[in-house]
């Protein structure tokens, strides 16, 4: 087994702390990578603080996983030693269900691993996530990470990217549409600049009036202060896609009131509690409402990718370790430009 050092959540009031555990040897077709950056995600807040409910202790949080490859098993090929390698929110899958043969993961029928707060593939053996030195992850459920791009940037990629653009590509959001991001933090920051990467007109709609600088100058065209209701009014049916990334209970009403005919609200934010939805909001347009679940492997690969090929990284506060605790408060406050990212050298 290999010792590796890491930061737990040991209960849902319990700060962070040191904690070591084991990780497998590497397998055949194992890669084993020395974590250097991992993102902190507002779904690890919500988990370590058991805010949906069923967390397992103690908990190593971390879904924003890059590093270096130190070993890879003998049948490896998609791997050498020495290159970069990304992990995201799963580490397996049962590989042979609808879902999984399709690409998709994360919707996995049978059993997904995810990266921690969950169970290997025995649906024993606990994961632990990216607050660590160190990670074993069958090749398949790892990615190639471009060499010329900022690391501790590309972290965040792993969820906050991914989640933003599988909603984009798979509603085809493109050139001339008009596109909402609500809530500007980590997930909503990368959703403007995905969304205008693909080239939409984007809109922040914001709590945070102290964000639209920042908003323009990650690629929105347009910023809506929303405690405001009167800012709605003017904006009512004009939006074809609606991204709404907010952490918090809210009220989604105003935001499908935004919607043209047919258009889809997207929900990625993931509050604790369930929001309440108007008939009405629905009816008016035959509008659409929506989830969608981070994404899969190929396309977690496709948009590093894309991301790549773009120079797009994300916008990121480098914390040493050490200041997990403060980073937690700090994002739950919204007081994070866009996400923390901890140095995992201070580990
Ligand atoms: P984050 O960095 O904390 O950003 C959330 C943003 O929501 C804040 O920056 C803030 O933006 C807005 N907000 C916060 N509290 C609010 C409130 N009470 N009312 C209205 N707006 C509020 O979080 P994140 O890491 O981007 O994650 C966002 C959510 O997505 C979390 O619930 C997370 O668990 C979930 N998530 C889902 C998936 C998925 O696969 N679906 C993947 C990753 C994360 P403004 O200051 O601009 O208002
Ligand atoms: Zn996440
Ligand atoms: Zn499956």
């Amino acid at each position: 087994m290999l010792q590796t050092r890491g930061y737990a959540a040991r209960g849902p009031a319990e700060a962070l702390a040191p904690f070591s555990f084991e990780r497998r040897e590497p397998g055949p077709r194992d890669v084993l990578i020395e974590i250097q950056y991992c993102g902190v995600c507002h779904s690890d807040i919500h988990q370590a603080r058991d805010e949906w409910g069923g967390s397992i202790y103690p908990m190593v949080p971390g879904h924003e996983i890059v590093g270096r490859v130190a070993r890879v098993g003998a049948e490896v090929t998609k791997f050498r030693a020495g290159d970069l390698a990304g992990v995201g929110c799963f580490v397996d899958s049962c590989r042979v269900c609808a879902n999984c043969r399709d690409g998709e993961e994360q919707y996995c029928e049978n059993h997904v691993a995810s990266t921690y707060n969950g169970t290997e593939m025995d649906e024993k053996t606990p994961t632990y996530g990216g607050y660590s030195s160190q990670i074993v992850v069958d090749e398949d459920y790892t990615l190639k990470v471009a060499p010329d791009q900022p690391l501790a940037g590309v972290a965040p990629l792993l969820c906050a990217g991914i989640t933003t653009y599988s909603p984009l590509r798979h509603f085809n959001v493109g050139p001339g549409q008009r596109v909402g991001v609500v809530g500007l933090g980590g997930l909503g920051h990368m959703g403007v600049k995905l969304a205008a990467a693909f080239g939409a007109e984007v809109t922040v709609f914001s709590t945070s009036p102290s964000k639209e600088q920042d908003a323009r100058a990650l690629g929105a065209h347009n910023f809506v202060v929303t405690r405001d209701p009167a800012n709605f009014t003017p904006l009512a049916g004009r939006f074809d896609f609606v991204l709404d990334t907010v952490s918090a209970p809210h009220d989604p009403n105003p935001y499908l009131g935004l919607l043209r005919r047919d258009a889809v609200l997207v929900l990625v934010g993931l509050p604790e509690k369930p929001l309440e939805v108007a008939a009405f909001s629905l009816a008016a347009n035959r509008r659409r409402l929506v989830g969608s679940s981070i994404g899969g492997i190929r396309e977690t690969q496709e948009m590093l990718d894309f991301c790549a090929a773009r120079n797009i990284t994300s916008d990121v506060e480098v914390i040493p370790i050490r200041q997990i605790n403060e980073a937690y408060e700090r994002t739950v406050r919204n007081d994070v430009r866009y996400r923390f990212v901890i140095d995992m050298e201070t580990l």
